[in-house]
């Protein structure tokens, strides 16, 4: 298992706290342990692979995946942008 690439930010979640009733469904489908609920509230850690199983899963379409684009992504990598 590859820990590295598992820890490569590539989502960013956007949870509806209004919507989500902490059934903890999510939690449980993510399989990189992205989210926790943290005194009663569902809270990302950061760490998402945009693998969409909570938003697919999720009883009350209360979280959404955004997938962040490789250019939009940091590497620090001077001279390479442009991917077309
Ligand atoms: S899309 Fe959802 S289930 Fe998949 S890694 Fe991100 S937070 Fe976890
Ligand atoms: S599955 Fe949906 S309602 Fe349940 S904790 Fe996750 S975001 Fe909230």
């Amino acid at each position: 298992m590859s820990e590295e690439g598992a820890r490569r930010r590539k989502g960013i979640v956007h949870i509806q706290h209004e919507y989500c009733k902490k059934c903890s469904i999510c939690v449980n489908f993510c399989p990189v342990k992205n989210l926790e609920i943290q005194e009663q509230k569902l809270v990302e850690l950061g760490r998402c692979i945009a693998c969409k199983m909570c938003q697919r899963y999720c009883p009350d379409i209360a979280i959404e995946i955004e997938e962040i684009d490789a250019k939009t992504v940091t590497t620090g990598e001077p001279g390479h942008s442009n991917g077309g």
